[in-house]
This record gives structure tokens, C-alpha cells and sequence, in this order.
């Protein structure tokens, strides 16, 4: 069934113009960029669908905010207004900004990590899995096995699977686990939500077992949107009253400010009420990312982090948010597009496996459709699979990803529905002449975190 496109709760004040290349000129960009999508220039791009990430559109609110910046060394005016902002969201006691989510990982992780440590989470994000590892520890997912499943319907796909929870902590042993962390959404499963039952009994494991449960909070808002429309018992409660229960059931989180706060720069660390943890958590955050009280950001950026929180959790405009990721499906249902279902909070994964079967993983058919959406219409997505995963470290062999995916992040308050029209009459007219879509191959790549620099060409 097509899903209504719920109008923006919003009208437009200001705007940005975009450039619509000619085909043979978006032919020309993709070879000089050899065909890899990192190395395009944004202003080249008609639709930008790279990252969900410090994308969205700021409000009035928030640039008048920003006009308000007070940016004193100490103890800012905005620094005041974001720490009881926070506290009032979340219910927490202590709360510390820093610059981005990977900041908050860098302050955070080793004080709970350390050589012979692991950390356990539903799926770890690839900069927190990063942090673990710089820590010295090693980092465990535990997702519920659905995840793996691109077809079948499940409403929290994100869960963690709190039967291998257990067995791994048994396995491991208690004290050596540092931290079980509860990703929401779940980024790296396609954005799929969390269910506030399993927060509550992954909560009950680690008080059990005595191990400190944080909660990895870049998309929390649009978590409590999925539970209040998926979870029985909470269709009457407000985005508000989900976001307390649901960071009640931890002790501290780390949050990434430029997903759900929509800000373009920013994050948090919030600690329930443990001070001792709060005063290794100031240590860390002077050295790494500046004062307290502005932790890396200036005052105007606090102050705008302050506004976008509470917008993040306005229910209309979750609605409309969600909305637009369930139009976009919708249109791709109807034409038989094969994604991650159902579509997640803020990315589609197109199953370009299905899409493109004729392409083999050492062939990158998620990179073969994300170079031909390009092409197509100057849309920029990117791939996740055997591209982005690339070689075994010993045998230096290719590696195959369990899923070929083109990923295509929306970003916030950006796009109008033509837009994502754009996006769904590309993927059709390339389903149509999916058959004449080559492979690529690799011409050079470094060793590490290849996708963002390798090069490429078509396979004539
Ligand atoms: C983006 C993100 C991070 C890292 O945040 P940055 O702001 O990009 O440093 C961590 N965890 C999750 C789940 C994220 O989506």
C-alpha cells in the first residue's frame, strides 16, 4: 500500500540552489572521480544522500540561537540553557558536551576499557567499535538474528539478543565485560529500532551481572517514534515520557548531537547520577576536547544543540520525519525495488544483490548501483558491502559482506517529496536496464578504510 506523504510541519525561509548537471557532464564527474563517490564535489551533487550526519536543515529557532552565543571561557549562558535542557530530556543528573559522538567515545571508553576487556553491544557503530579497540578492548555484537533478514517484517530489528547476551557473559566472565552497550536506532542493522521491552530487560542483565549499560544515543528521538507507533502499551504516552523510560534502564550515554539534536556539529556525554563517574569523565573531556563548559564547541553551537534537542523530540516533526523514509518505501514496494524491510529511521538500504544479481561481491554491486544512481539523476549514496568491507588482513583476499547494500541517507528537513520522487523514478529506470549494468574493479586502494579513497573502474 502507498503511504501518504505526510506534509512538512515546516515552511521553507530560506533556500539553498542546487545544481543539475547534464547527463554527459555527471558522466565526465564520476570518471574524474574515479568512480568513487567520496571524491565528488558536493556542489556537483544534485540530491546528497552520503550521510544523515550534520546534514539537516537548522530552524529559526536555532539560528537565532546562534546569534546568542555567549562565548565566554567559563561558564557560558548556553552552556547553562543546554545542561538543563539535557537533564530534562533525559533525566540525567550530569552532562557534558563535547564536540561530536566520537568525541564522547574517545572520553568515555577508557574509562571502562582496557586490554582484556570487551564491550558488548546489540551492534557497535564503526567509530565506537574503533574507541573499544583503542582502549585495548575488543568489541562483541549481539544483534537479534532477524536483523539479518532483509525480507521478513519485524517490528525491532535493532534488539539485542539477550539469550547470546547472557552465554557471553558466562563465556567471557562478568568482570571482564566493561560496558554493554544498546545502540538506538540501530545504525549499522539500517537505522531499525530498538523495543523498549528489550531496553528494560538488557538493563535487568547487566544489574545482574554488575556491568554498566550506556546507551549510544545518536538516533534516541527517532527510537521513541518507533516505539510509541510499534510497541503495545505505548501509543499513548509521549515522545518525551519513551526518551525518560528509555535512558532510565541505563547509567550513562554517549551521543552523536548531529543525528537527532540536528545540529551540524556537536554531542553529549550524560551520566544518571554517579559523580564519581562524572569527575573521570571532566579529567578526560580537559585535555581531549577543551573547558567543561564548552567541551570542544562554541557557545553559539551549544546554544543551538540546546533548540535542536527539544525539536528532535517534537512528535509532528518525528512523524513527518519517519514519514518520509515510509513514502520513499512505499514508492519502491510498488515497484518492486528490494530494500531492508521495513526501512529504517534515517537511511534505506537498497538490496542491490537482488537488484543486480548478475554482479558478483568482488565486483561491488552496491558500489555498481550507487555510481549508476549518480549517473542516473546526481544522486550520491554509498555502498555497503564487499567494497566497503574489503580484504582479509592475512591472505589479502576480498572479502564477502553478508549483504550487498546501496545506502541512502536522508538528510533532516532538507528534501521536499519531489526529491525523493527524484530518488525513486532513478531506481526504477535503473531496474529497467539492470541487465546492461557492469561490475567495477579496483585500480588502486590503501590498506584500511579503502571506500573512502580507493579507485575504480567499470568492467568493459
Ligand atoms: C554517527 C554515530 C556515531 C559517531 O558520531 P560522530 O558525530 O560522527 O562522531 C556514533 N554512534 C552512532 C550510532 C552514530 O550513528
Amino acid at each position: 500500500m502507498k503511504s501518504k506523504y505526510i506534509a512538512e510541519p515546516f515552511r521553507i525561509k530560506m533556500v539553498e540552489p542546487i545544481k543539475t548537471l547534464s547527463f554527459e557532464e555527471r558522466l565526465k564527474k564520476i570518471e574524474e572521480a574515479h568512480y568513487n563517490l567520496f571524491y565528488l564535489d558536493s556542489e556537483d551533487v544534485y540530491i546528497d544522500l552520503l550521510s544523515d550526519s550534520g546534514t539537516g536543515a537548522m530552524s529559526t529557532e536555532q539560528w537565532a540561537g546562534m546569534m546568542k552565543g555567549d562565548e565566554a571561557y567559563s561558564g557560558s549562558v548556553n552552556y547553562k540553557h543546554l545542561v538543563k535542557t539535557a537533564q530534562e530530556i533525559f533525566g540525567y543528573k550530569y552532562i557534558q558536551p563535547v564536540h561530536q559522538g566520537r568525541a564522547a567515545e574517545k572520553v568515555v571508553m577508557p574509562i571502562f576499557l582496557k586490554p582484556g576487556k570487551y564491550a558488548i553491544a546489540n551492534m557497535h557503530f564503526d567509530t565506537t567499535r574503533a574507541h573499544v579497540e583503542i582502549a585495548g578492548a575488543r568489541a562483541i555484537d549481539c544483534v537479534v538474528p532477524e536483523a539479518l533478514d532483509t525480507k521478513t517484517y519485524s517490528p525491532f530489528k535493532g534488539n539485542m539478543d539477550t539469550k547470546r547476551l547472557v552465554k557471553l557473559i558466562e563465556e567471557y566472565g562478568a568482570e571482564n565485560i566493561g560496558l554493554i552497550i544498546m545502540t538506538i536506532t540501530n545504525n549499522s542493522a539500517g537505522g531499525q529500532p530498538v523495543s523498549m521491552e528489550n531496553m528494560r530487560e538488557t538493563s535487568e542483565i547487566a544489574k545482574k551481572y554488575n556491568i554498566p549499560l550506556l546507551i549510544d544515543a545518536a538516533r534516541f528521538a527517532e527510537n521513541a517514534y518507533f516505539i510509541k507507533t510499534r510497541e503495545k502499551g505505548y501509543e499513548n504516552k509521549s515522545i518525551r515520557e519513551i526518551v525518560l523510560e528509555m535512558f532510565s534502564y541505563a547509567q550513562l550515554f554517549t551521543m552523536s548531537s548531529k543525528k537527532d539534536a540536528i545540529v551540524n556539529i556537536g554531542g553529549l556525554i550524560g551520566i544518571k547520577d554517579d559523580e564519581e563517574l562524572y569527575e573521570k569523565v571532566k579529567s578526560n573531556t580537559i585535555p581531549y576536547e577543551g573547558f567543561i563548559s564548552y567541551g570542544g564547541l562554541a557557545g553559539r553551537d551549544l546554544e543551538a544543540l540546546a533548540i535542536g534537542l527539544k525539536e528532535g523530540i517534537d512528535f509532528n516533526y518525528l512523524r513527518y520525519r519517519i514519514g518520509q523514509m515510509e513514502y520513499l518505501a512505499s514508492r519502491l514496494d510498488e515497484a518492486g525495488i528490494p530494500y531492508q524491510y521495513p526501512v529504517g529511521g534515517h537511511a534505506i538500504f537498497i538490496d542491490a544483490k537482488r537488484l543486480l544479481p548478475h554482479i558478483p561481491y568482488y565486483e561491488f554491486p552496491g558500489q555498481a548501483l550507487a555510481v549508476e544512481l549518480y549517473k542516473e539523476a546526481g544522486i550520491r549514496g554509498c555502498d555497503v558491502g564487499s567494497y566497503m568491507l574489503g580484504n582479509d588482513p592475512d591472505t589479502g583476499k576480498q572479502l564477502q559482506a553478508e549483504f550487498e547494500f546501496t545506502r541512502l541517507a536522508v538528510p533532516r528537513r532538507v528534501y521536499t517529496q519531489a526529491h525523493l520522487d527524484v530518488i525513486a523514478d532513478a531506481l526504477i529506470a535503473i531496474k529497467e536496464r539492470a541487465d546492461s549494468i557492469k561490475g567495477y574493479k579496483i585500480t588502486w586502494e590503501p590498506k584500511i578504510l579503502r571506500h573512502f579513497t580507493a579507485k575504480l573502474k567499470p568492467i568493459e
